[in-house]
């Protein structure tokens, strides 16, 4: 038996124990995020200077694992600055999937390079290391250093996976494969921040990750992004390239190569210090509310997104399946028309003008959880109780 839409409306305001509108997912901050940036104002250093930036760096590194964290202004900023990283150059292809939000084919496309897009596995909703390799298989060869598209003779350069909604991709089998192939891996973790897959957290395999803390994400800056890096070389690199590639010194002007301003502005990171504080408490509450919808939608026509075997998701946005298209288009309606707030994931991106010429694989997965999933409510509850 499936719940009819009244129910569902029913259920979402019981969690939420509210007639008021309910948001996909909004932020939530108290007194110490107050403090914190009152602090910056008053201090005067609200923007690339001071010293909020790299405590927030240190507790991202401590809660992560990740050897080096490095603030930037947002997370498809640091997106851009992971692919400079790792060396992909202009007219270079670069493999994502077709499921994910725009931003990571903006900062491929920012590159100078091009998307190629392969198809999502039914579990994580990540990219799938089976259509990965079919696609390799069919359209690349490899001299054991570069991996080139035959037909074309271009470099693939790197391989893009995306956590989605938080639900770990298939890291091992995704860092065999781009083994194999001479391919860089770069996740792109913006969503998947409290995530571990087998105990490590995301971001941390691969030489260089994203984070993000947009509004909308498991924990905010106001705008801003995080790129990890596993090599303290690599990071002083790309720390330096973030911030106009400047020459450290007391008062001259020296800049040794092109460089971006990436630098998060010191009042967003004291937003972000006092978020990071609240992190565990978020991902228990949203792990909670997660247990409440897997056990309200059990048994019912609905499938509730849930996470991968061996993974431990932050359940950023909690997701269901619906039979058919045409019952996914009649709850975002009716949800939507009482007062609760509930998306369809993101259109495909080989179905995008600017994306629509690109290269992909096979696509029936990603084609099909287009058509069906829902995203449903997923702010956490009792947040003004932390
Ligand atoms: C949020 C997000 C980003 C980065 O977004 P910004 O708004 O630039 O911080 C990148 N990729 C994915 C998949 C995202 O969800």
């Amino acid at each position: 038996m499936s719940p009819t839409t009244s129910q569902l409306s029913e259920f979402i305001r019981s969690l939420y124990q509210t007639n008021e509108f309910i948001p996909l997912h909004a932020p939530t901050f108290g007194e110490r995020e107050k403090q914190n940036v009152l602090d910056t104002i008053e201090s005067t250093f609200v923007s690339s200077v001071g010293e909020y930036v790299t405590s927030f760096e240190k507790q991202v590194e401590a809660f992560t694992g990740a050897h080096r964290a490095i603030a930037t202004v947002n997370g498809t900023a640091a997106l851009h600055t992971a692919l400079y990283m790792s060396g992909v150059e202009q007219g270079d292809f670069v493999i994502t999937q077709a499921l994910t939000f725009v931003a990571t084919c903006n900062a491929i496309h920012h590159m100078g390079a091009e998307p190629v897009f392969v198809d999502v596995n039914r579990q994580t909703l990540g990219m799938c290391p089976v259509a990965l390799e079919a696609y390799l298989d069919e359209s690349a060869i490899t001299d054991g250093e570069n991996c080139i598209h035959k037909r074309s003779g271009r470099k693939i350069c790197a391989c893009v996976p995306m956590h989605t909604f938080g639900h770990p991709v298939q890291l091992d089998e995704l860092v065999t494969v781009c083994k194999k192939w001479n391919i860089e891996l770069v996740e792109d973790a913006a969503e998947s921040l409290g995530s571990f897959y087998k105990g490590q957290h995301t971001g941390t395999k691969a030489r260089f990750s994203a984070l993000s803390f947009n509004g909308n994400k498991i924990i905010t800056t106001g705008g801003g992004g995080m790129l990890l890096c596993a090599n303290e070389t690599e990071a002083r690199r790309a720390k330096h390239i973030t911030t106009t590639a400047k020459v450290p010194h007391p008062y001259e002007f020296y800049h040794d190569e092109p460089g971006f301003n990436y630098r998060m502005p010191n009042l967003n990171a004291a937003l972000g210090c006092a978020q990071m504080e609240k992190l565990e408490t978020f991902i228990e509450k949203k792990r909670e509310l997660a247990q409440q919808y897997r056990h309200f939608f059990k048994d019912s026509n609905f499938q509730f997104i849930d996470e991968p075997s061996e993974c431990r998701s932050n359940f950023w946005l909690n997701a269901i399946l619906c039979e058919n298209e045409r019952i996914r288009d009649s709850v975002l309606e009716e949800q939507n028309r009482a007062g609760i707030m509930c998306r369809p994931i993101w259109q495909l991106m080989n179905k995008l003008p600017m994306f629509k010429h690109c290269l992909h694989g096979e696509l029936p997965i990603s084609e099909d959880i287009q058509s069906r999933l829902v995203n449903i409510p997923s702010s956490p509850i009792g947040w003004d109780t932390i």
